[in-house]
């Protein structure tokens, strides 16, 4: 599965000791993240992860441009509720590409927790029958 990582600055601590924490199950799995996520959770776990530009730089729509070609099959993007984003347009945009593509999305950790483990389950694998 792919896997999309992206954590707002004030949830990148929750997002690294998260990837610590299911490190064995995301090991598994091809991920990618926007450019300080990825570079935060791969300097904490080691996991080889495809990093994008910051998200400031445009790396949230780079990974939106894999979710509208159905190339990315769980988005875990921890925002901070409590911070207005100057990026919410592009957030919004994306969170309707993974509606139109039943894409599974979680935005904190509580979600997390449970798609990670219905991913380990293989609760997803539904998404390779219906990419295939
Ligand atoms: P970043 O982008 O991982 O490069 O910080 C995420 C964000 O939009 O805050």
């Amino acid at each position: 599965m792919n896997i999309a990582l992206i954590a707002h600055d004030s949830k990148k601590e929750l997002m690294v000791q998260f990837c610590i924490a299911y490190c064995g199950i995301l090991s598994r799995h091809d991920l990618c993240a926007t450019g300080t996520t990825g570079k935060l959770v791969a300097e904490a776990t080691g996991l080889s992860i495809a990093r994008y530009l910051s998200g400031a730089q445009g790396g949230d729509q780079q990974i939106s441009a894999r979710i509208s070609c159905d190339e990315i099959d769980l988005l875990l993007f921890f925002r901070d509720p409590m911070t207005a984003s100057s990026r919410e347009n592009h957030e919004a945009d994306m969170f309707r590409l993974c509606d139109m593509r039943n894409i599974p999305v979680a935005t904190n950790i509580a979600t997390a927790e449970v798609l990670i483990h219905g991913l380990e389950r293989g609760d997803l694998d539904w998404r390779n029958i219906v990419k295939n």
